[in-house]
């Protein structure tokens, strides 16, 4: 048994009781780390130097503090003073900035060690994990198959038990789809609670801070951490925050739940289907009130459109900084605009580009109406039906994917026009869209490889979200 294995809460107990010190979790993290970097790929560094240095420097009076001691990684988008953070992307190929994320301090000032930067799909944008430039991320679970992403390597590392706890970043579902995949937990709290000082923008309105764990307490007691108002990030909220670990008391008697019905149908695969029914039974057998309701179909077919449209459009503005002249493979040309015009030809991925030229397309004057406020106002729409959906019911459940992860060479063809692909894997953006608390947990194993289902609340009820996710996830453990 290592200490590896264990939740947090159990971590920090044996670190109390000296049944282990900071530097042995350190340093069997670095060694599993790199382990997991020949089968899976799952880091852009190892910060082997600098964990060893802070593990060393610990301070000791802070012993109390949940995190302190234990190891976790960071997606290397997240800014991190002094060690590289490259987005996992040839422009940012060396990129080591002067100055920490905000839950990157807030992390080291609880005494947690970050031992690596994890690959994700280049700047986040993507879904699969095969678009980082050091190459593509595998599921620990199956090498054949992929993680997911964008936020793969934290992913990987949670699930492979290098580390109990994970940043990652969520712009679309890029927390909530692979941790269906790796079956761990990825939440992303309600925007605005947690700060994104320092989080590489890909798509602001949309760009969440979340996170991997193994279980949902875990969770709650990492958001409690690092929920707070930031004066450095000027989306920041300044609502009370509420510390949602208390809130856990595995009770959901009354609560009302509602299955969608446009987006549950698609779903094929009858095992995954039988799983999801029996969670359902769960939940009423523990008080709550589950109901299965209709949306309108046509406004839920736009969800992946809408999130293109949007997403590509901010991201397109946002990245316009990156010339790679100070930090990447700079080209050659003979003019300025030459050496930038083949530096980003060269230093962005296919598909990147594309997103690139779609956003500048929705953003030019002829279109912005047209694409980008239509998009905008559609988003709207969307938001409305959930919040009027939310007048009735506390939360809503669906599965996260479709199915288990895809293998990476030869995946099952998808149509890309089928209520499956545009409604049901795709639905996980209107937690973007809105904000909502979004939490993602394992309920379905087909052949071991597992399945996440998710569950999405009201804005800044990240509490009951999380409750219900707890309670669910022994109900799961306890039915095995
Ligand atoms: N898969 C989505 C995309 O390709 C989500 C990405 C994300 O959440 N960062 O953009």
């Amino acid at each position: 048994m290592s200490y590896l294995d264990l939740s947090i809460k159990e971590i920090h107990q044996a670190l109390i009781d000296g049944k282990v010190t900071s530097k042995e979790l350190v340093v069997e993290a670095i060694e599993r780390a790199k382990k997991l970097q020949k089968t899976s790929n799952a880091f852009v560094t190892i910060c082997e130097k600098e964990a060893l240095e802070a593990v060393n420097n610990l301070d000791e009076r802070k012993k109390d503090n949940l995190l302190w001691g234990i190891p976790y990684v960071a997606k290397d988008n997240f800014s991190t003073k002094n060690i590289l953070s490259t987005a996992s992307s040839n422009i940012l190929k060396n990129y080591v900035p002067i100055y920490n994320a905000q839950v990157i301090d807030i992390l080291n000032d609880q005494g947690a060690i970050l031992i690596g930067k994890t690959v994700l799909d280049e700047l986040a944008m993507g879904g699969n994990g095969l678009s980082c430039n050091t190459g593509y991320c595998t599921n620990p679970l199956d090498s054949k198959r992929q993680i997911g992403g964008s936020s793969a390597g934290s992913c990987a590392a949670v699930t492979a038990n290098v580390v109990p706890f994970a940043l990652g970043s969520d712009t679309g579902d890029s927390i909530r789809k692979p941790a269906s995949f790796g079956g761990i937990i990825g939440f992303k709290p309600t925007w605005s609670r947690i700060s994104r000082y320092g989080l590489f923008a890909f798509a602001p309105s949309l760009d969440h801070v979340g996170f991997f764990t193994k279980n949902c307490e875990d969770s709650a007691l990492v958001f409690d951490i690092l929920n707070g108002y930031d004066s450095k990030d000027f989306t920041s909220s300044t609502i009370e925050k509420e510390e949602t670990i208390e809130n856990i008391n595995y009770n959901i008697k009354g609560l009302k739940i509602a299955v969608i019905n446009q987006i549950y149908n698609p779903l094929e695969n009858k095992n995954i289907r039988n799983d999801f029914e029996k969670a359902l039974s769960l939940l009423e057998k523990a008080g709550a009130t589950v109901e299965k309701i209709d949306v309108d179909a046509n406004l839920y077919r736009t969800i992946f459109p809408v999130y293109m449209v949007i997403s590509s459009a901010e991201a397109t503005s946002n990245n316009a900084c990156l010339d790679g002249i100070n930090y990447g493979n700079t080209q050659d040309g003979k003019t300025i605009d030459e050496v930038i015009i083949n530096t980003r030809s060269n230093g962005f991925n296919p598909s990147i580009k594309r997103r690139f030229v779609l956003g500048s397309y929705i953003l030019s004057k002829d279109n912005i109406d047209a694409l980008f406020n239509k998009a905008k106002k559609i988003r709207r729409l969307i938001v409305n039906d959930i919040n009027r959906i939310f007048q009735t019911y506390d939360a809503i459940i669906l599965p996260a994917t479709s199915n288990v992860a895809p293998l990476i060479e030869n995946p099952d063809p998808i149509d890309q026009l089928s209520d499956l692909y545009l409604i049901l894997e795709n639905h996980m953006a209107i937690g973007n869209f809105g904000g909502f608390p979004s939490i993602t947990i394992p309920f379905s194993y087909q052949n071991k490889l597992p399945v996440g289902l998710n569950i999405t609340g009201r804005n800044f009820e990240d509490a009951k979200v999380l409750n219900l996710a707890a309670t669910l996830e022994k109900l799961i453990k306890e039915e095995k």
